[in-house]
């Protein structure tokens, strides 16, 4: 089976000129975020399929890193085939650690 697994990071506001992460860093932080993330979710994902549709779920990570506060807003958007495959989607996502 193959899981898909989309990325959206950005950032907004404006950069700060005392910033924590420079711009070389920031993508650095997003690159690594996105590796930990993706292989978290092939682990918690490797063998969940519908078992109607026999589909496997497809993810949207969105992380939003705000300048001015320096922190890393994370949400996940779940696409399934059906309703019932999102709620079981859904309760193992929320059991991850
Ligand atoms: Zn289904």
């Amino acid at each position: 089976m193959c899981l898909t697994i989309g990325f959206d990071f950005h950032t907004q506001g404006e950069e700060q000129p005392d910033a924590f992460l420079d711009e070389f860093e920031l993508q650095q932080m997003f690159d690594s975020t996105r590796r930990s993330l993706g292989s978290a979710l092939e682990r918690s994902f490797h063998d969940v399929v519908c078992g109607e549709h026999d589909r496997a779920p497809g993810f949207t990570v969105t992380g939003v890193y705000d300048r001015g506060t320096e922190v890393m807003d994370i949400q996940y958007h779940v696409d399934t085939c059906c309703q019932s495959f999102l709620l079981r989607v859904m309760q193992v996502l929320n059991k991850r650690a």
